[in-house]
C-alpha cells in the first residue's frame, strides 16, 4: 500500500484522497469532533474525526486510544487555515498498527529539564526537537553538497588516537589491549595527511573532549565538520569558511524557512549573510574590550565570558585572527613578520554566542614543527608520522573545525548546546 508523506500534503502537493500512517501526536475533541494530530517524520498534521463519517462507534474507539499508537488513516485532504499548517484530512477510515500504553511519560504539561533529559529517547519526538534535528540533518546535507561542488573528498580518520591534539586536559583514555589509547579530538593531523593524497578533505565526524567546565556550550562528544586544504594560507581558508557558511544559512533560509521560524530565526536574516565576513585581529578584539571596562590584557586568552561581549558588538558571524602563539595548540603557524602571534582565525557567531570555527594556516616546515612540538613540552616521538608530512611533498596548508552542535546553537537562537543535539553528552549525563 502507498501511503502519502504529510510533508506533501502541507505544501499542498496533494490533494483528494490519501491514506497516511504515523503517531498519535496529540489529542483533543470539541463539539464531539475528534480533532488528532498524526506526526509520520515528515510533519505533522490535523486528522479531523466526526460521526458522520466514521460512525458512533469508530468515535467512542478512538477517543480511548492512548498517544503515541500508531495508526493509518484513509480520508480527503482539505485546505483550512484553522488546522496547524494550514491542512487536516477529514478521516473515513483507519486503523491501529500499535497500540500504545497508558500514561505516556511525556505528556502535555510542564517537565524540569532533567525530566526531558532523562526521557530524551521518547522526547526527540516532541515537535521543537523534531525541528532542529531537520534543521540538522539540512545543514550537513547543505555542506556536503558545497564540497561535492567545490571539488572537496570526504575522508575518514580514527577515532582511536595515540596522541593528543588540543591539548592534554581534555582527553579521555580508554583501555585498548594492556595499553592507553584516546578518543580523538580532532581529525585534524590525519586530514594534513589526507591532502596529499586526495587533495582538498573534509569530514564530518564526533570528537571527544572532557571538558570540565560546565558550561552552555561544551560536549563532552560532539561533532565535528573538519576541512584542510593544500596550497591554501590564512585568507584562503577564510574564504573557504565565508563560502561554506554562506551556502548553509542561504539553503537553511530557502529550504527550511518555516522550521527557522519556530524557533523565532528570520530567514531573511540568514540570507543577508555573504562574504566578505568582519574580520578583526586579537589585538584590536582587546582593544576593544579594555574600552568596554573588561579586564583582559595582551596573550590572554578569550574566555567563554570575554567572547561573549564581544560578539555582542557584531550582527552577523565575524573572524578574529592572528592570536598569540601561547594561546594556540602547537601545530599553528607563527606569522614571519610577528613570530609572537600565528597565523589563525576563529569565526565566531553574533549575539553572544560566540567561537563556532577555529582554524588557520598550519606549520609547514620541520624544524619550526619541531622547535614547536618542544617548547610545548610534547614528545617529539609521539608525533613522528605528522613530522614526515613535512620531509615528504610539504605545502603551504590550512583549514578548520566547525562545531556541528555551536553552528546549530546560533542558528536556532538556542540557550543550550544539548538542545541541539538528540542525545547529548557532557560531564554528568551518558544516559540514554
Ligand atoms: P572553546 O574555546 O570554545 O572550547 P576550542 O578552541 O577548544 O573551543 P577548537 O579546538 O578550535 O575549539 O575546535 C574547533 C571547533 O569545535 C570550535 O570552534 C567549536 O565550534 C567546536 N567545539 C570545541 N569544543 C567543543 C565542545 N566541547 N563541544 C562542542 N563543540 C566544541
Ligand atoms: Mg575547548
Amino acid at each position: 500500500m502507498e501511503f502519502t508523506r504529510v510533508e506533501d500534503i502541507l505544501k499542498g502537493k496533494v490533494s483528494g484522497s490519501v491514506s497516511v500512517r504515523g503517531w498519535l501526536h496529540h489529542k483533543r475533541t470539541m463539539g464531539g469532533v475528534h480533532f488528532f494530530l498524526v506526526r509520520d517524520g515528515t510533519g505533522i498534521i490535523q486528522t479531523t474525526w466526526k460521526k458522520e463519517n466514521v460512525g458512533e462507534e469508530v468515535m467512542e474507539k478512538v477517543e480511548k486510544l492512548p498517544v503515541e499508537s500508531v495508526i493509518m488513516v484513509k480520508g480527503d485532504v482539505k485546505e483550512d487555515k484553522r488546522a496547524p499548517g494550514g491542512y487536516e484530512i477529514v478521516v473515513k477510515s483507519y486503523d491501529v498498527i500499535s497500540k500504545a500504553e497508558e500514561d505516556y511519560p511525556i505528556a502535555r504539561k510542564y517537565h524540569g529539564p532533567d525530566f526531558l533529559l532523562d526521557h530524551r529517547h521518547l522526547y526527540i519526538r516532541n515537535e521543537k526537537m523534531w525541528a532542529m534535528l531537520k534543521v540538522r540533518a539540512k545543514m550537513l546535507e547543505a555542506a556536503r553538497e558545497w564540497f561535492k561542488e567545490n571539488g572537496f573528498t570526504e575522508f575518514h580518520a580514527p577515532i582511536f588516537t595515540a596522541a593528543a591534539c588540543e591539548g592534554g586536559s581534555t582527553l579521555f583514555p580508554v583501555k585498548y589491549f594492556g595499553k592507553t589509547v584516546y578518543l580523538t579530538q580532532s581529525w585534524q593531523l590525519y586530514g594534513e595527511a589526507a591532502i596529499a593524497s586526495v587533495g582538498k578533505a573534509y569530514t564530518i565526524a564526533p570528537s571527544f573532549r572532557a571538558e570540565k567546565s560546565r558550561t552552555r556550550r561544551h560536549l563532552t562528544e560532539y561533532w565535528h565538520l573538519e576541512v584542510e586544504e593544500p596550497f591554501c594560507d590564512l585568507k584562503g581558508t577564510m574564504k573557504t569558511q565565508e563560502e561554506l557558511i554562506t551556502h548553509i544559512c542561504h539553503t537553511l533560509a530557502e529550504e527550511v524557512p518555516d522550521l527557522l521560524k519556530m524557533f523565532g530565526r528570520e530567514p531573511e536574516y540568514l540570507l543577508s549573510i555573504k562574504p566578505p565576513f568582519p574580520k578583526i585581529t586579537y589585538d584590536e578584539a582587546i582593544q576593544l574590550l579594555k574600552k568596554d571596562g573588561v579586564d583582559i590584557k595582551w596573550g590572554d586568552d578569550l574566555t567563554w565570558v570575554t567572547e561573549k561581549r564581544l560578539t555582542m558588538k557584531f550582527k552577523v558571524p565575524f573572524f578574529v585572527t592572528h592570536y598569540p602563539k601561547s594561546a594556540k595548540a602547537f601545530y599553528h603557524k607563527p606569522d614571519p613578520k610577528r613570530p609572537e602571534v600565528v597565523l589563525c582565525a576563529d569565526m565566531l557567531a553574533p549575539d553572544g554566542y560566540g567561537e563556532i570555527i577555529g582554524g588557520g594556516e598550519r606549520i609547514s616546515d620541520v624544524e619550526t614543527l619541531i622547535k614547536r612540538i618542544k617548547e610545548e613540552g610534547l614528545k617529539v616521538e609521539d608525533y613522528k608520522w605528522y613530522i614526515d608530512l613535512r620531509r615528504w611533498g610539504t605545502v603551504p596548508h590550512a583549514g578548520f573545525g566547525l562545531g556541528v552542535e555551536r553552528f546549530i546553537m546560533w542558528v536556532l537562537k538556542l540557550d543550550h548546546i544539548r538542545d541541539a543535539i538528540a542525545f547529548p553528552r557532557t560531564i554528568n549525563r551518558v544516559y540514554p
